[in-house]
């Protein structure tokens, strides 16, 4: 009898530590799956390491021992340069304060999302926009960040982590900036490309937003404390390509 094979976790943390300088343990050896499909809350309080864990987990930082994989590949037996290749194939990150580009228009900021993906830069600008107009931007083309809303700002940065088609959105504080009304959209947005097969990682000190996500990851202290995950999973769950 033929049994399909479990899916690649899009990522997997064994045992990950991250020390710094001084005797600081940010990271005090995490396991942590996350599987195709997920969408996640990371919550605790401030210096508990949660944006030390995205930036392992999207391979901006390596850990100081321990071992991360990505879509099946281990980090530490990757060079720079694929490393970096692999982090533009696979992950998309949305901040806090968003980090666009003053003085560019909302399309050539979404177009940065394609810079290391080897796409002409004609194309870049094509797909900058359909990606505006699937965060309902598309009115806002020709802006730059400082005609922009708080809101708006981090929709374009939305746009900008998904045009290059991600399996994996790591979002830090995506609604910390961000009155009660635009979070609710930002958030509706990473529902939705959720719900069309991306996997999304949110931090959040937000108990509101963190209990209506089916999962919820809580650090205290380097660590992880608890991993709950709600019984009924709101929308479909969708396969995302391969690399
Ligand atoms: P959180 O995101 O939960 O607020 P962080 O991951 O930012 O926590 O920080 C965890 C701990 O690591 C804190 O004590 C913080 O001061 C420390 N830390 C984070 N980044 C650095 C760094 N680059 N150098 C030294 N210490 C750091």
């Amino acid at each position: 009898m033929n049994r399909t094979p479990a899916p690649t976790p899009v990522v997997e943390l064994r045992g990950a530590t991250k020390s710094y300088p001084g005797g600081v343990h940010a990271l005090r050896g995490v396991d942590l799956t996350v599987e195709q499909g997920e969408l996640l809350a990371v919550v605790g309080p401030s210096g508990s390491g949660k944006s030390t864990m995205l930036h392992v987990m999207g391979t901006l930082d390596r850990p100081t021992t321990g071992t991360v994989r990505i879509a099946g590949h281990d980090v530490s037996r990757l060079s720079d340069a694929r490393l970096s290749a692999l982090r533009a194939r696979h992950i998309g990150f949305v901040f806090q304060h968003f980090h666009l580009a003053a003085g560019r228009d909302a399309v050539d900021n979404v177009a940065d999302g394609l810079l290391y993906a080897g796409v002409p830069p004609g194309e870049r600008r094509t797909r900058a926009r359909e990606a505006l107009a699937r965060v309902r931007l598309d009115h806002r083309y020709g802006h730059t960040p400082d005609a922009l809303s708080g809101g708006e700002k981090q929709r374009v940065a939305i746009a900008r982590a998904m045009v290059g088609n991600p399996a994996l959105l790591l979002a830090d504080e995506p609604t910390g900036a961000l009155d009660t009304a635009s979070g609710r959209i930002v958030m509706e947005l990473l529902r939705e490309l959720n719900a069309a097969g991306t996997t999304v990682c949110v931090i959040t000190h937000d108990n509101e937003i963190a209990a209506s996500l089916p999962r919820r990851v809580r650090f205290r202290d380097g660590g992880i404390v608890s991993d709950t995950r709600t019984a009924h999973r709101p929308g479909p769950r969708t396969e995302v390509a391969g690399p």
